[in-house]
């Protein structure tokens, strides 16, 4: 199949990439990720894929940095679990619409390779999106490849993130929160 692959960051796109063109698909990666803040560290994580894909010779589709509308939608809702599957949902819609658009014949994302993230939320979100768009979701359990997506990171010296995403995100994992306790 023909697959557009929405790519979180290079180090979970390594391994999806890997297991799916060994599989025999024809893989397009779709970098989409506003919720990655501040800039510099949003550049850092685009820079890591572009370098992944110049030496694995893989298709990148890159779109733009729409950081405002994003930031609009998130401060409706700060609190996790909402907060990460409206953050889902934003990415893998536009990644839906573009893979439909342009006759692809599945979509999914490198979000299912994480053990951080609500695998469930994201499942559910893709199988909604199909339905939506009538295009295939691609689902496949990735998560065993967790540690072999690391592994490639290494192996390509490519820069892997110390926090999710968004600031939100920076800030809980840095123990913002105990500031204000
Ligand atoms: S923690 Fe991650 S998934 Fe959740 S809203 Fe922030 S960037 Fe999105």
């Amino acid at each position: 199949m023909k697959i557009l692959v929405h790519v979180c960051c290079a180090p979970c796109f390594a391994y999806v990439h890997k297991r799916l063109s060994e599989e025999g698909h024809d893989i397009t990666g779709y970098w989409y990720n506003p919720n990655i803040h501040p800039y510099m560290e949003y550049k850092a994580r685009r820079d890591a894929l572009k370098k992944y894909s110049k030496l694995e010779n893989v298709k990148i589709v890159y779109e733009s940095y729409d950081f405002i509308e994003y930031l609009k939608m998130q401060l409706k809702n700060t609190e996790k679990p909402d907060r990460c599957l409206n953050c889902y949902y934003y990415r893998m819609k536009k990644t839906a619409e573009y893979a439909r658009k342009e006759n692809f014949d599945a979509f999914t994302t490198t979000l299912l390779v994480s053990t951080y993230q609500y695998h469930e939320g994201i499942k559910k979100i893709g199988e909604e999106l199909s339905k939506k768009y009538g295009i295939k979701f691609y689902y496949e359990d990735f998560r065993e490849g967790f540690n072999e997506g690391k592994a490639i990171t290494k192996l390509y010296s490519l820069y892997r993130q110390q926090y999710c995403g968004c600031l939100i995100s920076e800030w809980e994992r840095f123990g913002g929160k105990k500031i204000d306790d």
